[in-house]
């Protein structure tokens, strides 16, 4: 018997048809002698639906208010699941962010969660009763309801796992594991078996959105085993005890695995899209000592991220040109306050440019072999693809590009890495 925390994303909870052949898989894990907790997303499009609501009613709304509105989502489909559960025969109960409850912190829509007391569940699951939880929903300190930020609940799913000391957290998707890239824009991606938490923790944040970064940095924080594997799956398909999905594991394990399949770990092990940024380059600013604090400062301290950084060679005239990146949610709160700073920082124009894709490329490997950039930049030139900008970390190098060469430059990326499988993934339209 083992205890197990099930988590079912949007796509996989799209209507009471999808809702039925969920409830089947908790139901075969339940009747297999486990102890069950179920974290749901909103259908698929439902929080979209609901953000858009929001905007309408105030482009300006409070934080709070869209948490309210958008949770409702996930309320919805934890009912829906656990009705259809008792419609099987099965002990189900649904147990709201509050009751459980979910504590959170931080900013609303962007709430984080860390360590809570789920003892009142875990009797329950305990007494043979399946928990449906909806996930990206909690209860803020000044007790409201918050949410977790889009993708939210993978993470609430992670801290359920800790929470109840499950033995393992699946994730159940519309892809049956984390491949080398998104299986959806490259046919060769290839499945992994095992990807370790930093390149996951990597991949995520650089725009894989199978998993939320959040969840990642929580699972390895609190040693919880987490599977990637797919909802949408036959009768007869393998039980997820049997580990059909990627595992996401800790290095030790990674070389334990490559050691005794005798295989040699790649130096790039994926590769990630993010279209969601925006370029941001001002002109003339002078060329002087504390040029950029004035600029990046005021960003840090009114919450916009910013991400890739490039300043030009100086001009003769000790002025320079600054590029950066921000979300391009972000964008027009970033553009409004500097142009409030125009004098302060003394720069002539904001260009921006929200037709750029960030890809990246993520590899343990990279700590030890040397030229993985250098490849990078090679495969792309010779397909004619420009460089925008460059940001790198330890296992990472990211560029950015025009958008309308993401998917070209993700294929061209995974060939020259080595990456593509020798068969297609049915389905993928590359
Ligand atoms: P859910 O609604 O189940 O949370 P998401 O849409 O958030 O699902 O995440 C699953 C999607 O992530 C897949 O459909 C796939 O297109 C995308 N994806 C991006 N990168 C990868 C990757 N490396 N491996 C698998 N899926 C990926
Ligand atoms: N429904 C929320 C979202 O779309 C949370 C989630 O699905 O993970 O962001
Ligand atoms: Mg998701």
């Amino acid at each position: 018997m083992a205890r197990i925390v099930m988590k079912f994303g949007g796509t996989s909870m799209a209507g009471t048809e999808r809702i039925r052949r969920v409830a089947e898989l908790v139901r075969a894990q339940a009747a297999g002698g486990n102890e069950v907790a179920v974290v749901v997303s909103a259908m698929a499009g439902e929080t979209d639906r609901l953000v858009n609501f929001c905007r309408e009613a105030n482009p300006l709304y409070d934080p709070a208010e869209y948490d309210a509105v958008v949770a409702s989502g996930e309320q919805v489909t934890a009912g829906l699941l656990a009705l259809t559960l008792q419609a099987m025969g099965c002990k189900a109960r649904s147990w709201m962010g509050w009751q459980v409850p979910v504590k959170t912190f931080g900013a609303h829509a962007n709430a984080r969660v860390d360590d809570f007391d789920a003892a009142n569940v875990l009797a329950a699951m305990s007494a043979g009763e399946i928990a449906v939880i909806p996930g990206f929903q909690g209860i803020s300190e000044d007790g409201r309801v918050a949410t977790m930020g889009r993708g939210g609940s993978d993470t609430s799913a992670v801290a359920i796992a800790a929470a109840v000391n499950a033995d393992r957290c699946d994730i159940y998707t519309d892809v049956d594991g984390v491949y080398t890239t998104d299986p959806r824009i490259v046919a060769r991606a290839r499945k992994q078996k095992y990807v370790t938490f930093e390149e996951m923790l990597e991949l995520a944040s650089v725009g894989a959105k199978v998993l939320q970064t959040r969840s990642v940095s929580l699972a390895m924080k609190k040693n919880v085993r987490l599977q990637v594997l797919s909802s949408f799956v036959d009768a007869d398909a393998p039980s997820a005890d049997t580990l059909p999905g990627t595992m996401i594991v800790s290095e030790a394990e990674m070389e334990a695995y490559l050691e005794k399949e005798n295989m040699e770990r790649q130096t790039v092990t994926g590769i990630a899209l993010d279209k969601n940024e925006a370029r941001v380059v001002l002109t003339r600013v002078p060329d002087k000592p504390g040029a950029v604090a004035e600029i990046f400062l005021p960003l840090g301290e009114a919450g916009i991220n910013v991400d890739m950084i490039i300043q030009n060679v100086g001009r003769d005239k000790g002025e320079t040109d600054v590029t950066f990146t921000v979300p391009q949610a972000e964008l027009p709160r970033a553009q409004a306050l500097l142009e409030t700073l125009r004098d302060k920082i003394g720069f002539n124009r904001i260009i921006t440019d929200t037709k750029v894709a960030k890809v990246s490329v993520v590899g343990m490997g990279m700590k030890s072999h040397t030229g993985v950039a250098a490849t990078m930049f090679k495969a792309l030139a010779d397909r004619g693809i420009n460089v925008q900008a460059i940001s790198t970390s330890e296992i990472k190098v990211s560029v950015l590009i025009d958008s309308d060469e993401t998917e070209l430059a993700v294929r061209v990326l995974h060939t020259a890495y080595d990456l593509d499988a020798e068969a297609a993934v049915d389905g993928a339209d590359a």
